[in-house]
């Protein structure tokens, strides 16, 4: 991984709160891995800002990288505020990447919340390979969304209120995909109770799945160790920065 001051091509609100940025890096783009791996952004030298962020990568094309961000604190308010032509101060790339057997699985991908970044990356590398994909993108309601629903292409959106989509969260989208679709696994990014839902779920019917979490983390290099998830089977914890962000489904306790 590098940090690499670099230009901002394009900063656009894409839905509500939710924003869209693409910069240019020659030197992150040659180093990434795939979909799963996240960079960690530092807004600008004012001492207010003083620890990176951690942002999934929503696509890579040649030297540009995107990546799509909720505004929660000052941080992604402050993003909210460049423009192109500016630079982002950019760790990356970080962790590792989803790992797909499409050959023996069906993938369904699931993005909750601002977790659809790393899914709508690895839908788009599945769907360049022409390899057969659901997706399924959940958010608190339309206005949050700027994705079509459409059932006849796999693509489901669903509104906690209703206002698009399936009603309800992506564990009611899911429960209706999994009727029609044989030797299922699961890719999934979302906040914790939302990976916690599917994995009872998996559990009850024995699916394989793949999680990318996404713990509050302040450095993203292993030093802070912030971002610790506990490990199913024993006493002791992953670092989501190091050994992560994609672990298997059952390797992970959420608490
Ligand atoms: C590997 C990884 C990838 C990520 N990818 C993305 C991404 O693609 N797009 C995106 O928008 N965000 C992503 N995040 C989350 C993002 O880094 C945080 O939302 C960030 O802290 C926001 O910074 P802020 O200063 O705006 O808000 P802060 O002031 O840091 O946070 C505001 C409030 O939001 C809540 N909060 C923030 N982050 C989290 C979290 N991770 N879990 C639970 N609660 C939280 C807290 O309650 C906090 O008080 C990712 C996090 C990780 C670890």
């Amino acid at each position: 991984m590098i940090i690499d001051k670099s230009d901002i091509i394009e900063n656009t609100q894409i839905a509500e709160g939710i924003w869209r940025m693409v910069f240019k890096s020659v030197e992150i783009a040659d180093r990434y891995l795939g979909a799963g791996q996240f960079v960690s952004v530092l807004t600008d030298d004012n001492w207010e800002h003083p620890i990176r962020r951690p942002m999934s990568i929503a696509d890579v094309n040649e030297d540009k990288i995107s990546i799509i961000y909720k505004v929660f604190g000052s941080v992604t308010q402050a993003l909210t505020k460049l423009k192109s032509k500016d630079y982002i101060d950019v760790l990356g790339p970080i962790g590792n990447t989803f790992n797909v057997d499409y050959d023996t699985f069906y993938p369904i991908l699931i993005g909750g919340g601002i977790g659809l970044s790393p899914i709508l990356n690895l839908s788009k590398c599945l769907v360049q390979k022409g390899i057969s994909i659901t997706t399924i993108i959940g958010a608190k309601t339309s206005k949050e969304h700027f994705l079509q629903h459409n059932p006849n292409k796999n693509m489901f959106l669903s509104t906690d209120d209703g206002t698009i989509g399936i009603n309800g969260t992506v564990i009611d989208a899911l429960n209706i995909v999994l009727k029609g679709v044989k030797n299922p696994k699961i890719f999934a990014c979302g906040p914790e109770p939302m990976l916690f839902s599917i994995q009872k779920i998996l559990e009850e019917k024995s699916i394989p799945a793949q999680f990318s979490v996404e713990s509050y983390m302040a450095c993203g290099v292993g030093f802070c160790q912030g971002c610790v998830i506990p490990k199913k089977q024993n006493n002791e914890y992953y670092l989501v920065c190091k050994d992560g962000p994609v672990f298997e489904a059952n390797e992970v306790k959420f608490e």
